[in-house]
């Protein structure tokens, strides 16, 4: 195999050619929305002495990329220039309003820089991870095993809603008393982007927090089964099943990537039972409910039922508000509430779509040096996110009313018959039938628990106006402008 210290000398090599190759692996690596909206916009500038300058947008970009990406950059630079590789980074700066010609500064990364005593080797090829995970500190009985947990998600970050409420407060359970719960296995189940991964890591970190002496395994069922089929061929299953049940906490994430897959189910399912009888914690997480997964085992699916299955479901409005905050801060960033509101109220269906909505914002005004509208929000929404259901919702249309005529939604949402608030929410109720596929009992249900001849009788009302009443009709005109997205 070659190995990152071997590849050919790097001098000879064209600075865009290896950028190229850079983008070629970061590619593989990274969302397609996080690789356009971060490495696209990277220019190669130049390489001399192993160091490759890269061109970026803006400081934001620099220090987005330093701090999310510095793992894979340090990786990819080695793998490409050699141990001696360095990146260094050159930034677009706006002198001021009136130069529109950008001038470029150094930002050297002492970070990307090799450091001899890393503590975890790098695997030469980054598509394979090493299986020799543990290692043993001579003179210590104790093996130490490195968890792989990813520290950035942990309880303090998660944010509880109904939505996960169960799931959380049993994985909260599960990591004061590893084992020593009926909730084992922990299954977590869940959509796509719902915070399985992210629940699943913070129940590894509370463990360690919470027993520094318990080694807590983290691994993706995929690479849990690349390391059986590796051990296959090495002839080594041996130590592979006695790896694994050496540890107190196994967390397997995407256990569903197994149907199918009768070995690797198999020798699972030993670790599996080695773990449980020892009074190990095992905890799962899976994009389906065990009754929907084929191609599982039903002697591992009947074991998965043994502890507690705790479901994760799409966040209210509220939450994805708190979880869009949150993040905010966390990254030491700020946008307009209307803009936060817009966002949560467009992307209802995956937390990653979310924020991963929210940090293009912030790159293309970032980019185009434009501050952060609703306009530039609403934009971005049409470009950025894709295969995103965004029907206009109900809520929306009910905000958009309010904010415009000014009674408190909570009115709305209420029985009340004041007539101004009447109004309006014949106007919600009106446009609710319109732009969404809602049916007239359920639009009367958001709107303060009225029946579907109700909400005909607005939809007429208000027709009526509109063709009568040349000001209402300017109202209607302004608020069909708010509502459509495009
Ligand atoms: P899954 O594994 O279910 O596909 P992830 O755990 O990867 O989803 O979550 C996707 C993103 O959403 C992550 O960035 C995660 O931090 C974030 N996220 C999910 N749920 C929450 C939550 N309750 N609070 C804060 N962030 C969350
Ligand atoms: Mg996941």
């Amino acid at each position: 195999m070659p190995s990152a210290t071997t590849s050919a000398p790097t001098m000879k090599k064209d600075h865009e050619k290896i950028w190229d190759r850079c983008l070629e692996v970061i590619k593989d690596n990274v969302s397609e929305q996080s690789f356009r909206t971060w490495f696209a916009p990277v220019k190669a500038l130049r390489l001399a002495d192993h160091v490759l300058t890269i061109q970026v947008p803006s400081q934001f970009f620099y220090e987005w990329l330093e701090e999310h990406y510095i793992g894979l950059l340090k990786k990819i630079i080695r793998k490409e220039l050699g141990t001696e590789g360095r990146l260094e980074y050159s930034i677009i700066m706006e002198n001021n309003a009136h130069n529109s010609h950008p001038y470029t500064v150094k930002v050297p990364t002492s970070n990307v820089r090799e450091t001899r005593n890393s503590a975890v080797p790098l695997p030469a090829d980054l598509s394979q991870s090493p299986i020799k995970n543990p290692f043993i500190i001579p003179g210590l009985k104790k093996v130490m095993i490195e968890s792989n947990l990813n520290k950035n998600y942990s309880f303090d970050n998660y944010i509880e809603g109904d939505c996960n409420r169960l799931a959380r407060s049993a994985g909260y359970a599960v990591s004061s008393k590893p084992g020593g719960t009926s909730f084992n296995p922990l299954l977590l189940f869940g959509g796509v982007g719902l915070g399985k991964t992210h629940l699943a890591n913070a129940i590894g970190i509370e463990i360690k927090k919470n027993h520094p002496d318990k080694s807590v395994l983290y691994v993706p069922a995929e690479k849990f089964t690349q390391q059986f089929i590796e051990a296959v061929k090495n002839n080594s299953v041996n130590d592979f099943s006695q790896f694994y049940q050496m540890v107190d906490v196994l967390i397997i994430d995407d256990v569903q990537f197994l149907a199918g897959k009768e070995k690797t189910q198999d020798v699972f399912f030993h670790i599996f039972n080695h773990l449980h009888q020892a009074g190990r914690q095992v905890v799962l997480t899976s994009d389906k409910a065990p009754v929907e997964m084929a191609g599982m085992e039903q002697r591992l699916l009947s074991r998965f039922k043994w502890g507690l299955s705790a479901d994760l479901q799409t966040p209210s409005l509220e939450t994805r508000i708190a979880i869009l905050d949150k993040k905010m801060y966390a990254e030491g960033i700020d946008l307009p509430k209307e803009v936060v509101e817009y966002l949560a109220y467009s992307i209802t269906t995956n937390i990653r779509e979310l924020e991963g909505a929210m940090i293009s914002l912030i790159a293309q005004s970032s980019l185009n040096k434009k501050a952060v509208t609703l306009d530039l929000a609403k934009q971005m929404i049409d470009k950025f996110v894709k295969n995103t259901a965004r029907e206009v919702s109900i809520d929306y249309i009910q905000k958009v009313v309010c904010d415009y005529f000014d009674p408190p939604i909570e009115l709305l949402k209420s029985k009340t018959r004041k007539r101004e608030v009447v109004q309006a929410r014949q106007i919600a109720m009106y446009f609710a039938k319109k732009m969404t596929k809602s049916s007239l009992a359920n639009i009367g249900a958001h709107c303060g628990g009225k029946d579907h001849a109700t909400v005909l009788h607005a939809c007429r009302t208000v027709n009526n106006l509109q063709e009568t009443d040349k000001q209402f009709r300017g109202y209607l005109d302004d608020l069909e402008k708010k509502l459509s997205i495009h």
